[in-house]
């Protein structure tokens, strides 16, 4: 690939300048390669400037004063709700729940969808590629149930095997939880295809877009997932604040799971009526400006473009593997890059992963290493850490070209040793 005669999806540098971490020198004043995405992302002076001007001008709590500055609050933390609604194309504002992250929206589920359906010998049918936000809230719902974990097998190359989905898919699975974008092999997952397959088996689907909603079009209705959870911080927005989606029917029928003010109707000393959607599942002072930071966010990402980004991260991704599979000793992990995020985790043949992001640090570059909170499928694939290049649209080849020397200059300085 010439990428210096492709015509590219979007400008990169044309973005840039609103990301001032990005102009900031890192050690001895190199400029920052920041490739470290998929842990969190940078934020632009738009979401950054939205937070300050929150705090300066319209802060109180929400949903509480009778004075003005906290109907101001109110109407800016409602509008971030109504933006991410239209986003991920919701039938209505009251199917998006503020969480504090997609962890937090998982372990909703499992708590309050899970301790009200799940029975002895239940099944929920997960992947071996799942980061632990999408294992553990199941391990635990498991301990309190006895119900029956299983597992979708991945292929060699890193992609779900979907031939056994008929024999996983029983008539015992209530739930299957599948991530969209796998965290660690970049593998974009067939959602809507294990969708229609689990409804058909009458199983309902939880899919975790961590790594899928920041980087192009979701439609949740289009898909016709049941819960979708997705964390801000990945997506320009501040940390602390995340969203579970639910079908209304589904998070009418569930129990709170959280208690306190705010998702109340009435109390009395020994009862209480839990409020409507979405208040029902935001107990207490919920991440009023966190909300309101994801907003601008939402704003800022549909003026670069969803489908954009996913096109323009798709070539970088193809230029990272033909760039770096020209070094002998580099393996990525997952499938061919066409069937992949701008996610690039990998193994260099003679130094541990640590050691290559420590490397990679001394040139300002930043990347991950370690399980990427997917122990198991490190295990599944004989290993028990990698490295991890992660994109986002504000990522130029010229970063790529950067990795790759300093991915040279690693591999020279572990030769004279
Ligand atoms: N799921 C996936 C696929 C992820 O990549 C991550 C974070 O890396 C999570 C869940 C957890 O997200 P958070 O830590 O924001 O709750």
């Amino acid at each position: 690939m010439n990428i210096s005669t492709i015509r590219l999806p979007l400008e990169p540098n044309s973005w840039r300048a609103d990301f001032p971490i990005l102009s900031r020198p890192v050690r001895d004043g190199q400029p920052l390669v920041y490739l470290d995405n998929a842990a969190t992302t940078q934020r632009p002076r738009q979401v950054i400037q939205a937070i300050v001007d929150t705090y300066e001008n319209h802060y109180a709590n929400v949903h509480r004063g009778i004075h003005w500055l906290s109907d101001q609050s109110t109407d800016l933390f409602e509008d971030a709700r109504q933006k991410i609604s239209k986003f991920i194309n919701a039938n209505s504002e009251q199917e998006v729940i503020f969480t504090t992250g997609t962890t937090m929206a998982i372990n909703l589920v499992a708590r309050s969808w899970g301790d009200a359906n799940i029975r002895t010998g239940d099944e929920i049918l997960l992947t071996e590629m799942e980061h632990h936000a999408n294992l553990v809230p199941w391990h635990q719902l498991q301990e309190r149930t006895d119900c029956r974990l299983r597992h979708i097998p991945i292929t060699d190359d890193g992609q779900l095997n979907l031939a056994t989905l008929d024999t996983l898919l029983t008539d015992r699975t209530r739930l299957v939880s599948i991530t969209h974008v796998s965290n660690v092999l970049g593998t974009i997952n067939p959602v809507a295809e294990i969708v229609a397959r689990a409804h058909a088996a009458g199983a309902i689907v939880l899919v975790d877009a961590a790594q899928s909603a920041p980087h192009s079009p979701l439609d949740v209705q289009q898909l016709d997932a049941d819960f979708v959870a997705f964390s801000g911080h990945k997506m320009m927005g501040p940390s602390g604040v995340g969203v579970l989606y639910g079908k209304q029917s589904l998070l009418e029928a569930m129990p709170p799971f959280l208690g306190g003010g705010n998702m109340i109707r009435r109390v009395k000393l020994d009862r209480f009526e839990p409020a409507d959607l979405p208040a029902k599942f935001e107990a207490g002072t919920p991440p009023i400006v966190p909300a309101i930071g994801l907003g601008a966010a939402i704003d800022y990402l549909l003026q670069v473009g969803l489908q954009k980004i996913h096109d323009y991260e798709q070539v970088l991704t193809q230029y990272a593997h033909e760039t770096l599979g020209r070094i002998p000793e580099f393996h990525s992990l997952g499938p061919a890059p066409e069937r992949k995020a701008g996610i690039v985790s990998f193994t260099m043949d003679g130094i541990h992963p640590h050691d290559v992001a420590q490397l990679l640090d001394r040139h300002g570059i930043a990347v991950r290493a370690g399980h990427h909170c997917a122990m198991p499928l490190h295990k599944k694939l004989g290993i028990t850490a990698s490295s991890r290049a992660s994109f986002y649209f504000y990522n130029t080849p010229a970063e790529i070209d950067q990795l790759a020397a300093a991915l040279e200059d690693a591999l020279r300085v572990f030769r004279r040793r």
